[in-house]
């Protein structure tokens, strides 16, 4: 493996920019910084701590279009979701800038003296940042952990290290020590692996494939590290015909193929009650072929290219010649890594297109027949992410939500990510919760302390 990494512009597949590949040595570093930054950083106090975290929120937001247009750049987003992403990271820091101040504990009753509760840091907390939201899945992990008193070291993804890089750079401009803040850009197998075998890493927050998830968890078993898993989704939009359907019909497609479908919370099983599904496809079918799907640097493009070739070769895997594709749309051809929206039906409970996680602009359509088919359908994956509902019936929806075995559901709505709710998954979708008002505890340890009155 060479130690540098050309990253491409997915839309041409030029090169942006070669970048250094660290080798563990330099994580070793890494940590060792990182871990000389920690004390001064956890005993800073709360309102310094927080005025720093919002100093960053606000740096970060008066660069959102200069980290906008690097989104677009390396990772082929639509400039406007790049701009939302952007966003999504000064707000993060925002909101758990707020928590410092509040990490409360408890003063619990006991008899013979106090009894009081802290939420302490772990120390070095590594992240492993996937490049399908590389700034927004970046700021779950740092802000929260930054807030909670620890110190970082962040490993991008070896094809969107760009942005990262930058928010390193802003946080030292926004005043955040040295050393408390690292971005170190490097590969998966090598530098990804050292930061989870570091005995001084406490915990690690990995988004990514449940593959690598699943290796993760095992190599930091005989350390009992920390860890919070992100992983895949196979997640359904599940369209009741006592809902309005023309509207549901038309928001299904969005929800699969914003980002080009390298979401893992994309809804790419669209599963739709059978007296009307020729009705949803018919709706459906102006809304993929009226998709812009061009430069992504245009205000008026919906969808960008795939990320990589490899990324592109593997959707095209899953779309041969004899596919069952029912409608497509259109997308460039010639230099970069395109590939069109594509709905598949009919496709069968037992084919890998109905279970496998795609991550590209593909999705099944496929009916049910009533509420308790459309509950076991939405289930019969092993993953357990996202689920959006569109139902009139208010028993309906809410006997649904309960009945799907996944973490984040919407009703009427595609609205998964929420920086104020918690997000992650069930089953082979993950471990542990991002976001929302208790993600900053998952970067502390609570200890007890006992404080006798009697001596
Ligand atoms: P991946 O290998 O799981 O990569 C995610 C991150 O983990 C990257 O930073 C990667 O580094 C790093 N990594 C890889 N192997 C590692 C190891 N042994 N130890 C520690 N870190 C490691 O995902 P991918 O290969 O980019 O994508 C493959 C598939 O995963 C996709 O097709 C999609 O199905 C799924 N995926 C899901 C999500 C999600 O949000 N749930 C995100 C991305 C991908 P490198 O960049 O150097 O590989
Ligand atoms: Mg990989």
């Amino acid at each position: 493996m060479t130690d540098t990494f050309d990253v491409l512009n997915p839309s041409t597949e030029e090169v942006v920019q070669a970048i250094h590949m660290a080798s563990a040595d330099e994580i070793d570093q890494a940590v060792a910084k990182a871990k000389a930054a920690f004390p001064a950083w956890r005993d800073t106090a709360p309102g310094t701590k927080a005025t720093l975290l919002r100093r960053f929120a606000t740096i970060v937001e008066e660069h959102n279009e200069e980290l906008a247009q690097l989104e677009v750049l390396e990772a082929g987003h639509t400039i406007g979701n790049a701009r939302w992403e952007a966003q999504n990271v000064s707000n993060v820091l925002n909101y758990f800038a707020g928590g410092v101040e509040r990490l409360l504990g408890h003063q619990i009753p006991v008899p013979g003296g106090i009894d009081i509760t802290f939420h302490e840091p772990f120390g070095v907390v590594g992240i492993i940042v996937p490049w399908n939201f590389p700034m927004p899945v970046a700021g779950w992990g740092f802000a929260p952990a930054l807030a909670a008193g620890n110190t970082v070291v962040l490993k991008p993804a070896e094809t969107t290290p760009l942005t990262a890089l930058r928010l390193a750079e802003l946080a030292l401009e926004a005043g955040i020590p040295e050393g408390v803040f690292n971005v170190i850009p490097g590969f998966g197998k090598v530098a990804g692996q050292r930061l989870v075998d570091h005995p001084e890493v406490r915990k690690i927050v990995f988004t990514g494939s449940t593959a690598v998830g699943i290796n993760i968890m095992q190599s930091a078993a005989p350390q009992l590290k920390r860890i919070t898993l992100e992983l895949g989704g196979k997640s359904p939009t599940i369209i009741f015909a006592d809902s309005d359907i023309e509207a549901a019909a038309k928001a299904a497609p969005l929800a699969v193929f914003d980002n080009s479908g390298q979401d893992c919370c994309a809804r790419s099983r669209i599963l739709v009650e059978r007296s009307i599904y020729d009705d949803v496809l018919a709706h459906m079918e102006s809304v993929v072929k009226g998709m812009r799907v061009d430069n992504p640097a245009l205000d008026t493009t919906d969808m960008g290219p795939l990320i990589s070739q490899t990324q592109l070769d593997r959707v095209k895997s899953f779309v041969p010649d004899n596919a069952p594709i029912m409608f497509q749309g259109d997308a460039p051809t010639g230099k970069g890594f395109w590939f069109p929206p594509t709905i598949l039906a009919p496709v069968s409970q037992s084919d890998r297109l109905y279970s496998d996680e795609i991550f590209g602009p593909v999705a099944v359509v496929v009916p049910f027949d009533d509420e308790a088919d459309a509950i076991r359908q939405a289930n019969a994956t092993d993953y357990g992410l996202a689920a959006s509902i569109f139902t009139n019936d208010v028993g309906r929806a809410i006997r649904v939500s309960r009945g799907v075995e996944s973490g984040v559901i919407s009703v009427n709505s595609h609205s998964a990510v929420r920086y104020w709710t918690p997000f992650g998954g069930f089953k082979k979708s993950g471990i542990g919760r991002e976001l929302g008002p208790n993600a900053i505890e998952h970067f502390t340890e609570t200890k007890n302390v006992f404080i006798s009155t009697e001596s």
